[in-house]
This record gives C-alpha cells, structure tokens and sequence, in this order.
C-alpha cells in the first residue's frame, strides 16, 4: 500500500437476511468517517461492483473484508474463496456467518427433504408437473445456471480461514466502531478472537437472580413477567446463562428472554450444548420422568437450544454422519454435492 493511500474495505453478504447490511448503516454519520478513511472496493448491497474487478485485484490486495451471511451455495463458497485469497484480514461478521444463524436452522433438514416441501408437497404449492430446480436450463436465448445448492448450511470458518468474528444478529453499531477503529488503528486482537466482550448476557443484565428451580416454562404470551426478577426465574426460557455479552442485555430488558444471537461465551464450541447443560442444572427435578414432563413444557427445544448455533453443534454434524452414512439411496436428485 503506498504511503498515503488508503486501507482497502470490502463487505459482502451470502447466505443473509441483509440485517447485517443495515447494522453497518446502525452506526449512523460515522459512516462518513468510515467512507473518509477506507477505500471501499466491494460492497454490492450499495454499490455496482462486478466479480472480475475483484477477481483482478492483487492477492492480498483487500486489508480487511467484513463477510456477512453463512455459506449454503456454491456460489457464496466461490465469494468466500476469492475473498480470503484477495483479504489480509477475513471478519465474520454477524451470527450467519460466524454462527449459521437462521440459515442454519435449515439443517434441521437435507437438501433433498427441503426442496421435496418446498417445491413439491407444501400445501402452497401447484406444481403437478413436479418441476424441480435444476443446475442448468435451456431457453431459447442461452443456458440459464443456477449456482449448487449444498446439503447443509455452513459457517464462514468452515469454508475459508477468519481472522475475526463479530458476533451478533445483528453487530450492534458499537462493536462494528470497534472494529473499525481497532482496524484502523493497526491494535487488532490476536488471531481468531471474538471483537466483543468475554462474559455472558447475564452480567449486564440488572434483573434480579436468586437460585434457579425451575418446575415448568411458559411461553411469553402465557405470563406477565415481574420487570426487575430474572426471566428465568419466572419460568421464561432466556439463554443468557450461555450467551457471550456486548448488546446489553437488549431482550431482557424488554421482557423478552434472550434468544443467544451473540453466541457462546469464550471457550465454548457448541453453543446448544452449553446452554442445554446451564438450563439442566436449573431444572426443579430429580428423575428422567420429570425433567421431560418439564421439558414438554418447552415447545421447539431444539430451536430453542440451537436457533444461532447449529452448523456449529458438535452432537448435530455427528448424527448428520451418522444419516448420511446409512442412507442406501437418495429419492430425488435435484442438484449436485
Ligand atoms: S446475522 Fe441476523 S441480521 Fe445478520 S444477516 Fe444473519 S439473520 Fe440477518
Ligand atoms: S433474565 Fe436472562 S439474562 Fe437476565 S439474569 Fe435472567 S437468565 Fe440472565
Ligand atoms: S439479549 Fe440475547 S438475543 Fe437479545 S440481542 Fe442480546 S444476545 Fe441477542
């Protein structure tokens, strides 16, 4: 880089809601200051960029790339490739890209399942034909193609090397100034680490915790909950116990139990199982029978336990293996590998 020109900015979205897109724009005029101190050579939900222009550009060429959204296509993974070859430094940025978010959920379900609903079964559909996606379609002006639709949704450091993630569905606007700065700054964390805090949603919220003996849950429009009494306490699913700091504890404060969309505290790999172990310890039971008479009382505990986490779910890839290692013979084939 010469000597008085500017760091270069990427920021590209994959498999994403665009959430993260506006949670840039959240930190209001200091864009400005971010538009004055980078040079912005990829942002395509602003700007026109073209895939060959970036493809040009020298190894390395790009100082910081901000990736939002988890990998589900080929497309995004070819993205995610020629971004980290083109990037000093890779940032997931956002729960989709450094967690599987909402995206993820989908493994819940195979490829072939989702698009067997999806485009042959769900009552919203009329497709006697039983037309299916295809990779590529003849028409009359050329062959349309459509990029590989994979089996499961993955994490960005799944598929490329991250130097950072910002966790977060989505960042909120002060720990995207806080990478900002820190990038710009050259005071970077050392490799692989979280931007944000270490401790839990618990410690910033101000709801009053006492010891926890949970004897059934209730859904949020069953109860009105006590404003200053931990949500847990009160019989209310919160995954604060297990979800790393740095909103504020927003949803607590509002009466909603956290929902995990930072992810998990320092250290910890799978999300699930670490707020699946934090709510056991807090259940009012003592044999098998009770602790799933109170879990029934918990619609969706999957969802619950893995709504931001589950391309990450250690337990979840190995039953995956499992399936996949007995499945004697795919019904449809719809797209490739
Ligand atoms: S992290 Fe949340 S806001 Fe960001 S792209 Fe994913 S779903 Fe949208
Ligand atoms: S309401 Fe949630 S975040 Fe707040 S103290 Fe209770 S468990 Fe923790
Ligand atoms: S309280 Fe939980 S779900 Fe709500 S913004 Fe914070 S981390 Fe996300």
């Amino acid at each position: 880089m010469a000597a008085n020109a500017k760091p270069k900015l990427a920021l590209y979205w994959a498999a994403s809601c665009g959430g993260c897109e506006i949670a840039v724009l959240a930190i209001h005029e200091k864009i400005l200051d971010v538009a004055a101190a980078f040079d912005i050579v990829l942002w395509p939900c602003v700007m026109d960029f073209k895939k060959k222009d970036v493809e040009a550009m020298a190894d390395g060429e790009i100082d910081v790339c901000l990736f939002n959204g988890a990998i589900r296509t080929d497309e995004n993974a070819e993205w995610a490739h020629l971004l980290r070859k083109k990037s000093k430094v890779m940032v997931a940025y956002g729960s989709c890209s450094s967690e599987g978010c909402i995206p993820g959920l989908a493994n819940f379900k195979d490829r072939q399942q989702m698009m067997q609903f999806i485009y042959l079964d769900s009552p919203s559909v009329d497709n006697p034909e039983g037309i299916l996606p295809q990779m590529e379609t003849q028409v009359p002006e050329g062959v349309l193609t459509l990029p590989g639709f994979w089996n499961t949704v993955k994490t960005l450091d799944q598929v490329v090397p991250v130097e950072y993630y910002l966790p977060g569905c989505p960042p909120e606007a002060e720990w995207t100034l806080a990478a900002v700065d820190a990038i710009l700054s050259g005071n970077l964390p050392p490799a692989g680490s979280v931007i944000g805090l270490a401790s839990t949603v618990c410690d910033q919220c101000t709801r009053t915790r006492s010891e926890k003996k949970i004897s059934r849950f209730y859904r949020p429009y069953e109860i009105i909950p006590d404003p200053d009494i931990c949500l847990l306490d009160q019989g209310l699913f919160c995954a604060g116990i297990a979800t790393r700091a740095g909103c504020g504890a927003l949803c607590p404060q509002v009466n909603r139990g956290c929902e995990g969309c930072y992810g998990p505290p320092e250290g910890v790999e799978d999300a699930g199982a670490r707020l699946i172990s934090g709510i056991a310890s807090v259940l009012d039971a003592d044999t098998l029978e009770e602790i799933n008479a109170i879990l029934d009382t918990l619609p969706d505990p999957a969802g619950y336990f893995y709504r931001f986490g589950l391309p990450h779910s250690i337990m979840h890839r190995v039953r995956l293996e499992q399936q996949n290692s007995n499945k004697v013979a795919a019904p449809i084939s719809l797209v490739k590998d």
